[in-house]
């Protein structure tokens, strides 16, 4: 029997080749560290989002073992069922004093975490809007819910303005989504200007801080409290899974908002609790940001370190390095085939940086993102071999 209905597949992957848009993993041979194997090979790893370097620390991998010996490698149930812990309990808390927010939820990723609470939070009656360099889960999250989605162009407010002057009122809610650190530019979103609009339109506003916490803010917290707006009425969302090293994601805000979302939430109420493993890993991962500020500390040097190293090698080689405030720094490559060639050249001289195309990005680049481990030598390494490699 021949079944014609699947051969449209054949087709799109042959599409999805021609265009140099194909995508395949690639083995990661050993801890991801500063430094990886991959194919028997070493490389300077600046692909990686664990920026204070915690997925391989002992006390992380200890207090992982130890949560499994005591509570099994599963938790076989949903929250609401049979799959709370005291330890998902402890880990709310901790991101929720963290935050400095009531309360906190815990979902088993970042991904679901925006998907549910989006989805909880407005539905078909209600208005989002989305800045356009958004991450997949919140662009997905806001489809999801049903809602009338409008974009607006990346951090452009004057845009935003109008589209709720002009949109706002047949509404009944309305949600505005950012990032807080834009996951592929690595560019700030102006939260304080996002927040008075929010005030003055009545819209409820959701911060993606998962390139911010641990590595944004005083005490790590994120770029709520880089931008000293701890307290104000905001949806924070993040992950468990970048500078935290673990795995899941989380919502805190009001004890209020947080209450809705266990009742709300379909990717947090129909879904198995997050592993003991991990959930352990992560409260570990939240004490070692609170007390181990020489960690944020020495990513922040890094990145002095590496944009001080493009500035001296910016006067020979011209490199068209994008960079503003983040531990992300891009370079932009024209063409999809040429990013790829790229990467693999970086690769065989012990370099693993990610090329990133499109969809996930309009326009090819090089993405760089530091590590608090990387040594100055890396750097260095880093500044020589992308001189070398990339044609200007
Ligand atoms: C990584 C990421 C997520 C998803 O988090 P996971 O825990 O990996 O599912 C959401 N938003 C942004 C901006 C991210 O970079």
């Amino acid at each position: 029997m021949i079944n014609d209905a699947y051969a449209w597949i054949e087709k799109a992957l042959t599409t999805i080749h021609k265009v140099d848009w194909y995508r395949s993993v690639q083995t990661v041979e050993s801890q991801a560290g500063a430094t990886i194997i991959i194919e028997g090979k070493s490389l300077i790893n600046f692909a990686s989002n664990d920026y204070l370097g915690l997925t391989g620390d002992q006390r992380l991998i200890n207090a992982a073992i130890a949560a499994t010996q005591e509570f099994g490698t599963g938790v076989t149930g949903s929250r609401l069922l049979t799959g709370h812990r005291q330890l998902h309990r402890d880990l709310e808390l901790a991101i929720a004093a963290f935050k400095q927010t009531e309360d906190a939820l815990v979902f088993s990723s970042g991904y679901l975490a925006n998907i549910g609470t989006i989805a909880a939070l407005v539905g078909q009656r209600d208005l989002i809007l989305s800045d356009e360099h958004n991450h997949s889960s919140l662009k997905n999250g806001a489809k999801m819910s049903g809602a009338k989605v409008l974009d607006y162009q990346h951090n452009n407010l004057e845009q935003l303005r109008k589209l709720l002057e002009q949109n706002r009122l047949p509404y009944r809610k309305a949600l505005i989504i950012t990032d807080s650190v834009f996951s592929m530019d690595g560019d700030l979103c102006p939260l304080l200007d996002l927040l008075d609009l929010a005030e003055e339109f009545s819209c409820m506003l959701l911060v993606d801080e998962a390139h911010g916490t641990g590595v944004f803010g005083k005490t790590g917290a994120g770029c709520v409290e880089y931008f000293n707006c701890t307290g104000e009425p905001l949806i924070q969302m993040g992950t468990l899974s970048k500078a935290l090293g673990s795995l899941g994601g989380y919502v805190a805000g009001s004890a209020e908002l947080i209450d809705f979302l266990r009742n709300r939430a379909p990717s947090w109420i129909y879904t198995t609790g997050l592993s003991p493993a991990d959930t352990a890993a992560a409260l570990e991962a939240i004490k070692i940001v609170q007390i181990e500020p020489q960690r944020r500390e020495q990513l922040w040097q890094n990145v002095k370190t590496l944009e001080t190293l493009f500035k001296e090698k910016q006067e020979q080689f011209n490199l068209p390095i994008s960079h503003t405030l983040s531990p992300i720094f891009c370079v932009p490559i024209k063409g999809a085939a040429t990013v790829l060639t790229i990467g693999n050249q970086l690769k065989e001289e012990g370099i693993f940086a990610a090329a990133i195309r499109p969809p996930t990005v309009n326009t090819s680049r090089i993405r760089i993102s530091l590590m608090a481990t990387h040594t100055s030598i890396q750097l260095q390494k880093l500044v020589e071999i992308l001189a070398e490699v990339i044609p200007v």
